[in-house]
């Protein structure tokens, strides 16, 4: 198990920036999740943690140890990549012992490290066949022993579940997660997908080109988000990012937004504070995640509900709830409500529990209550 410290790293390719000035800390035995759209720039820090790509400019530490310097196979981490590269003509046990038998571990070893990956990944039955005759499940876990007998410091994962159909993505994902409650091992993981992100991270890095938006608990990241970026990137349906005007009146803050109907909304959002201050009778962006506009009558940790009618545009029901669409603002809003709940063309009663609400500066992007 092993401390992860990203130090003021930057990468240049010629003259293009792929990562700028990026910091991140990881504890031992944290499930660290590098989380941005193609072309952030995660698999590029995650290739300079494995040394398969040098650092422009930063420290990176293992441990405590620089490693800038050091052989890939001098750094004690292992590596399972999204194509697995698992070697065809081989079976999977001598994939499995391939790295073992380059660093010519002695045979009896090789034999006990097998037995003992094979045994937690479920691959026993496995271990005769060519990577051709398995699914790709099966040749996912392949390449998650080859590096776990490795036992190494720090495990790296480079979107190891992209080449699954849905469903073993979700098993596969419920794998990788007891492998790393079982292990505690430090795992750098890398995906485009939000899902996989919230679900398997003590520690989410939200990346945007080049540059870190956010880290944090997945919880953190989802309740509280810096800015616009990061709150529409995460959450499924997104959420609802409302324009209004911030009002104040006696210390009290409201957002004053407008329904298709012309019907004026004034949406209290409790005290004013310092930061509010400058944007009185300006522009302000209100965010409301869908499973925040509901209908009334679910609620919520005694908070007070804002309620209103609107009218629903469209229906689309998910089977768990209703998701009904309502002009806010001049948005097309998301609101969540119960199976079978709204009607589109019709009007209805909602509420907001504004105590989960946030405000967003629409210019700067970044959140500021
Ligand atoms: P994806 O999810 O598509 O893999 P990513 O976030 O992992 O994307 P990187 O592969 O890290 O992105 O690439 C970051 C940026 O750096 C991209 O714009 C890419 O084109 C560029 N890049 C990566 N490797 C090189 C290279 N060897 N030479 C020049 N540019 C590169």
């Amino acid at each position: 198990m092993s401390s992860l410290t990203i130090k003021d790293i930057s990468k240049r390719f010629g003259g293009y920036q792929a990562l700028d000035n990026v910091n991140i800390e990881a504890d031992s035995g944290e499930f660290l999740v590098l989380l941005g759209p193609s072309g952030c720039g995660k698999s590029t820090l995650l290739n300079m943690i494995a040394g398969l790509e040098t650092v422009t400019e930063g420290l990176i530490r293992i441990d405590g140890e620089v490693v800038n310097d050091r052989d890939p196979k001098d750094r004690d981490i292992a590596m399972v990549f999204q194509s697995y590269a698992l070697y065809p003509s081989m079976t999977v046990r001598e994939n499995i012992c391939f790295g073992m038998r380059v660093r010519k571990v002695p045979k009896a070893q090789q034999v006990e490290s097998v037995g003992r990956v094979a045994k937690m990944l479920q691959l026993e039955s496995l271990l005769d066949r060519r990577p051709s005759q398995l699914s790709g499940g099966q040749r996912q876990r392949v390449a998650m022993g080859r590096a776990l007998v490795r036992d190494p410091k720090v495990f790296l994962f480079d979107e190891p579940l992209s080449n699954l159909d849905a469903k073993l993505r979700v098993e596969m994902r419920t794998e990788i997660k007891k492998l790393h409650k079982k292990l505690g091992v430090t795992i750098v993981y890398v995906t485009h997908d939000q899902i996989e992100a919230m679900t398997l991270a003590t520690k989410v890095v939200v990346m945007r080109q080049a540059r870190i938006q956010q880290v944090g608990s997945p919880q953190e990241i989802y309740d509280r988000p810096q800015n616009l970026y990061v709150a529409s990137f995460i959450g499924s349906p997104p959420m609802n990012l409302i324009p209004g005007t911030l009002r104040e009146n006696g210390g009290q803050v409201a957002v004053e937004t407008t329904l298709e109907s012309g019907t004026k909304l004034v949406i209290p959002m409790g005290r004013a504070t310092p930061a509010m201050a400058p944007y009185f009778d300006s522009k302000i962006i209100l965010g409301a995640r869908p499973e925040i506009i509901t209908e009334p009558g679910i609620h919520y940790d005694g908070a007070t509900p804002y309620a209103f009618d609107a009218r629903v545009e469209v229906v689309e029901p998910t089977g768990s709830d209703n998701l009904a669409i309502i002009s806010l603002g001049g948005i097309d809003a998301i609101a969540r409500l119960r199976p079978g709940a709204g009607a589109p063309g019709k009007s209805m009663a909602f509420s907001i529990d504004t105590s989960k609400a946030l405000l967003f500066d629409p210019q700067s992007e970044q959140r500021i209550a």
